[in-house]
């Protein structure tokens, strides 16, 4: 087989039991990585994982819910015991309830708080020590941190309120991160899509489901594999480029 960008390198995916993590796990198996999934759904895991090793590539199911205090921690530790190394984590696990701040509960605001902040940041935490190390000693000379962000950070509609401030708080977070991280050869990147066609909008309240639904439906949506190939062409890019001087959008604007 001819080399690929990612021979020898290793990728965590959060949220890859459906959807755009799903797409980004498959897609970065068939550059070479070898890709521990991270969500809650096992079966749903481990269909993921063998549709990679059928396609001759090597993957982990990791079944956590990642809001549970150690969970974090947990799942890149048992990333490093599988593979030994993390050269690429995407933090792309995220739920979108919307709701009018008259119309929701406290708890849907801190589901979202807890899932789109709080458990990136403590998997951010845990990884970055490794994402460094392996900058150091890859053959790529560069670790890649890639999150998931959304239109909704810088276009919030009405009952988008606390789904947008998880995305535009990330996408701060991801910035500052990134200037902290340029010497370490970490690239740090946010992807901003526009709507696209997974299952992101079951979770939304059953009052603005149908709403969503029809806009999906509406539109052009981007399939996942769309926001996968945008991953892909961040995290196989060689060291000279920089690709962390870059906003990539994958949605309204093209990458
Ligand atoms: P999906 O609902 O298909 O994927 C969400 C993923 O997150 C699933 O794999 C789910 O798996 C996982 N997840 C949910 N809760 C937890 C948890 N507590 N612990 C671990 N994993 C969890 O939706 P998308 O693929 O659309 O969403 C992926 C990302 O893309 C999100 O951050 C979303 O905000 C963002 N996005 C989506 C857009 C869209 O239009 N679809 C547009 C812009 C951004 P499981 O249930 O098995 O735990």
């Amino acid at each position: 087989m001819h080399d690929r960008p990612l021979d020898g390198a290793v990728a965590l995916v959060t949220g890859a039991s459906s959807g755009i993590g799903a797409a980004t796990a498959r897609r970065l198996a068939r550059e070479g990585a070898a890709v521990a999934l991270v969500a809650r759904r096992r079966d749903r895991l481990d269909q993921v994982a063998s549709d990679i090793a059928k396609l001759g590539g090597e993957a982990v199911a990791v079944a956590a819910d990642i809001t549970e205090p150690g969970r974090a921690d947990d799942v890149v530790q048992e990333t490093l015991d599988r593979f030994g190394r993390l050269d690429v984590l995407v933090n792309n696990a995220g739920i979108m309830l919307l709701n009018p701040a008259l119309h929701t509960t406290v708890e849907e605001w801190d589901r979202m708080i807890a899932l789109n902040v709080a458990a990136l940041l403590h998997v951010t935490h845990a990884a970055v020590p490794h994402l460094i190390y392996a900058a150091s000693t890859s053959p790529r000379q560069v670790a890649d941190l890639v999150n998931v962000s959304s239109t909704a950070g810088r276009a919030a509609r009405p009952g988008s309120s606390v789904y947008a401030l998880t995305k535009s708080g990330l996408n701060a977070f991801a910035e500052s991160l990134r200037q902290e991280l340029l010497s370490e050869r970490v690239r740090v990147s946010v992807v901003e899509p526009g709507a696209v066609d997974t299952e992101l909008v079951n979770h939304v309240s059953d009052t603005t489901r149908d709403a969503a639904r029809r806009q999906i439906d509406g539109i052009e949506a981007l399939r996942p594999e769309d926001v996968a190939d945008a991953i892909s062409y961040i995290v196989t890019r060689e060291r000279r480029v920089a690709v962390n001087e870059m906003l990539v959008r994958a949605g309204d604007q093209t990458w």
